[in-house]
């Protein structure tokens, strides 16, 4: 029995290993025999820190090639890999330590004085480091060490890794992922998508979250892409490398802030055959904005932390803005209401997924796991959605921003359509609020363009004539700009909060 996942990583290693995979921005080139070298190194020197198969290894560093390997190194050990987001503090180190019980954790060197004791008192006490230049004791004299000889046998179902949700509300969960479910859907994805050994893939995510670490990372290994690897995103950067590269994988705040640039040109953009985006809506006119102005049509797609991707808008065949396309080939989708039955064709309700990209439970949660994970298979997402009669997927919302006022339900994403397409708006984010004598109302936060004078009146008489009342903001407040997540999403649990007394 080999490693299910680690040998399908690295195959190309071994059939070209000259091939590049990574170029940085200080004009390193690693190749695919580097990257798996290091990896293997890695490795040995997590087992010789004691890891054993199944052990978590937790890591919260900066992007770099070598952050990558030791991902690849922890999976080739055997071990389970459990990156953070770069931005959690010692008290959310401190939870995610004492939940998922690391053997090692690794963090940036210019942390090690606070978490080493936060570490030591949640129960992990071997803690490594590794800073942004791939420096630091994890990798000291790692040169003089024997690479492992070959990697530790795992089946499809042992899990690769833990990834924690983002947590806008609640607690972050561990989502365990196995082996099969990272490399089915990546297979999947690196065929749908069409990537090859041509491919050169503008890599500027961050490599703790599904999107950078899973979707862009192991469907180049795959298909054997090159990545310009940068450590974030970078306009100028991603700007300059555009005509050298074929794809690129963003958040919709990519796409934005590079549509706001002049530099973006049809010209620019004519060596690349395809623009990805995920993690978050992306506004249909920025899907018109972009077209207008390189001659691509993005290629929105939809997935999460505990089930990898979900849907894609066809490679070839009509990229329809506003929805998330089909579900994938080997994913089954459906729309259930309140009961627990399928909605009628067309209607709205929670979308739930079945597939080999499921994860496995939420680790040492099982209330939770039986919460979302019905022992069918099917995965409660959460998110609200509908099919239309083509068979395209749009979300509208997730169920816990629904907002119902006065007893009728009100999605966010309807009046957020109505009130982006007025003019002088830039984006809108709409919350429920609670209210005395409706329960709660519709607020809606609206950043504006500038183009024109915009006022709470004006917002509310624009979309009063598609809009039933009670679906119409009671409240329209002004903001410079949206709060926003690392991966582009609108935070609104804290719009919720932070109005809460509105009508109060
Ligand atoms: P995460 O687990 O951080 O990847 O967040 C997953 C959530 O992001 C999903 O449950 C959706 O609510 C949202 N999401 C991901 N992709 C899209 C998309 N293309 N359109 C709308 N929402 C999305």
């Amino acid at each position: 029995m080999g490693n299910h996942l680690y040998d399908a990583l690295t195959a190309g290693a071994v059939a070209r290993p000259d091939s590049v995979f990574a170029e940085t921005p200080d004009g390193q080139m690693t190749c695919l025999a580097d990257l798996t070298q290091g990896a293997a190194r890695i490795a040995a020197r997590l087992i010789a820190l004691g890891v054993t198969p199944g052990d978590r290894v937790m890591v919260q560093v900066e992007k770099s090639v070598t952050a990558l390997q030791l991902y690849l190194g922890t999976v080739m050990a055997g071990a389970v890999f459990v990156p953070l987001n770069t931005g959690y503090t010692g008290a959310e180190v401190d939870y995610f330590i004492s939940n998922a019980k690391p053997r090692v954790f690794v963090c940036d060197p210019n942390r090690l004085a606070e978490l080493s004791e936060i570490a030591a008192s949640a129960g992990c006490v071997q803690i490594e480091t590794l800073d942004k230049h791939g420096k630091g004791n994890l990798t000291a004299g790692l040169d003089d060490l024997p690479p492992l000889a070959a990697p530790v046998a795992r089946d499809p179902q042992n899990l690769a890794a833990i990834l924690y949700t983002s947590g806008t509300t609640g607690r972050s969960k561990g989502a365990m992922l196995s082996h099969e479910a990272l490399l089915s859907n990546s297979r999947t994805l690196a065929e749908i998508w069409r990537f090859t050994e041509a491919d050169v893939l503008i890599h500027a995510l961050p490599i703790y979250h599904t999107h950078g670490l899973f979707v862009a990372t192991n469907v180049a290994l795959l298909s054997g892409a090159s990545t310009i690897f940068l450590p974030g995103f970078d306009q100028d950067a991603i700007l300059e490398a555009m005509p050298r590269a074929t794809t690129m994988m963003g958040v919709p705040t990519f796409y934005t802030r590079l549509l706001a640039d002049p530099r973006l040109t049809r010209e620019r953009a004519a060596h690349m055959r395809l623009f990805i985006s995920g993690s978050a809506p992306l506004l249909a006119e920025t899907h018109r904005d972009w077209e207008d102005r390189t001659g691509h049509r993005i290629l929105e797609r939809y997935g999460m932390t505990e089930t990898n991707m979900n849907t894609s808008n066809p490679y070839e065949g009509e990229r329809r803005a506003g929805t998330v396309g089909f579900p994938l080939p080997d994913v089954e989708l459906r729309i259930m209401d309140e009961e627990g039955a399928e909605v009628a064709q067309g209607e709205i309700g929670v979308i739930e997924v079945r597939g080999p990209n499921v994860f496995s439970g939420y680790w040492e949660m099982p209330e939770k796991t039986a919460e979302e994970l019905r022992p069918d298979g099917w995965f409660i997402t959460g998110d609200l959605g509908r099919i239309d009669a083509e068979g395209y997927v749009t979300i509208v919302g997730r169920a816990k921003d629904l907002i119902i006022s006065g007893g009728f339900n009100v999605y966010p994403k309807e009046v957020e359509s109505l009130i982006d397409d007025l003019p002088g708006v830039l984006e809108s984010a709409v919350v429920g609020v609670p209210h005395p004598d409706f329960g709660e109302a519709v607020a809606a936060i609206i950043v504006a363009d500038g183009s024109t004078d915009l006022t709470e009146a004006a917002v509310i008489t624009g979309i009063s004539k598609s809009l039933a009342k009670f679906k119409q903001p009671k409240r329209v407040i002004f903001l410079n700009a949206l709060p926003r997540n690392t991966m582009g999403k609108v935070q609104k649990a804290m719009l919720r909060t932070e109005y809460s007394d509105l009508f109060t």
